[in-house]
């Protein structure tokens, strides 16, 4: 297929329990009708404010928030809400999940060496003789030194403990990566280093990596297409260039309007919000960013937008785009 990972309407509710017997009273739509594709190869950024949908968009892709609600996730073509229990675990090792926080990931009690390997035994990835020059290689790869694999993750540092993690993944030899957030917490000094790294590895594994932040600059530097998300809708993606100089979304255009220009001569009026956002519980009816949006009109607040190609692969879902 010419696309590795297609993502067709996903949609992922999560029920609300209440009451004394517990029964569901109702539902947080996390995802509620995500539809991308992907190239071989690429980046893709998904950015939107914290509670938007976008880590849950990560792992419901993944198949590890339990059952989806709706939609469909083809990864290389393949139904991955299909797949027996044992296409499934050799999935597993082709679609990996890089954490936010390096340390939680990471077992305190285990050398790296072993934190690293420990999946590649499971999957019987390589024999005996070649494990150990194997994790060496991978670590090495990841700026890491192959002497430190008795050593514990508290003896590394947050950049470090990121490093281990990218290998831990890396060393399943994967085809697509999902980077929830892998440089938020780390300092600013360490962020550039491991997005460079990511960088350096997708070249030359031919990755494909959906990056998960909420750093637009981050987002900018590092990815080839970007979606943004509001609500557990994708409300416009495409190629990075499009989406930063034209973005067309209402709800773009604000999120993008904070950014500090670079340049003093070039003025861009920044767009305050009204309001918060909605409950993802109780959204609002027809488009779901219309209680805030200032181009809001009639039907905005009734009839569901629908994703329009405006340009070629770049999507927006917003009544202004609707044929005249
Ligand atoms: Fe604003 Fe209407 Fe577009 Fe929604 S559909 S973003 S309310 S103009």
């Amino acid at each position: 297929p010419q696309y590795i990972l297609q993502v067709k309407d996903l949609k992922k509710h999560f029920p609300i329990k209440g009451g004394m017997i517990s029964k569901t009273v109702g539902h947080v739509k996390a995802v509620d009708g995500v539809t991308f594709n992907l190239k071989r190869g690429t980046t893709m950024g998904l950015v939107g404010e914290s509670g938007c949908g976008k880590t849950t968009t990560g792992r419901t892709i993944l198949r590890l928030a339990g059952e989806k609600t709706g939609g469909q996730v083809l990864f290389n073509g393949k139904d991955v809400y299909a797949l027996s229990d044992k296409e499934m675990r050799d999935m597993r090792t082709k679609m990996q999940i890089i954490f936010q926080d390096p340390f939680s990931s990471l077992q305190p009690r285990m050398p790296v060496g072993e934190i690293i390997g420990e999946a590649v035994r499971e999957h019987g990835l390589v024999s005996k003789e070649e494990f150990d020059d194997y994790i060496d290689q991978v670590m090495d790869n990841c700026g890491l030194q192959p002497f430190h694999k008795d050593r514990y993750p508290h003896e590394f540092s947050g950049g470090q403990r990121q490093r281990i993690c990218i290998a831990r993944a890396l060393a399943l030899n994967p085809e697509f990566i999902v980077c929830d957030e892998p440089v938020s917490a780390l300092d600013v000094s360490i962020q550039a280093q491991i997005i460079n790294l990511l960088k350096n590895l997708q070249e030359k594994y031919n990755l494909t990596y959906l990056f998960i932040s909420h750093d637009l600059s981050v987002v900018e530097y590092i990815s080839d297409t970007v979606g943004v998300m509001y609500l557990g809708n994708l409300v416009e993606y495409g190629a990075t260039e499009d989406i930063f100089r034209n973005p067309l979304h209402p709800y773009t255009k604000a999120l993008f309007s904070a950014i500090p220009v670079p340049d003093p001569t070039v003025k861009m009026d920044r767009i305050v919000l009204e309001g918060s956002i909605p409950s993802p519980a109780n959204p609002p009816a027809g488009c779901k960013f219309h209680t805030r949006c200032a181009n809001c009109m009639e039907k905005c607040k009734t009839e569901v937008p629908q994703q329009r190609e405006i340009e070629p692969g770049h999507y927006v879902v917003c009544h202004l785009y609707d044929e005249a």
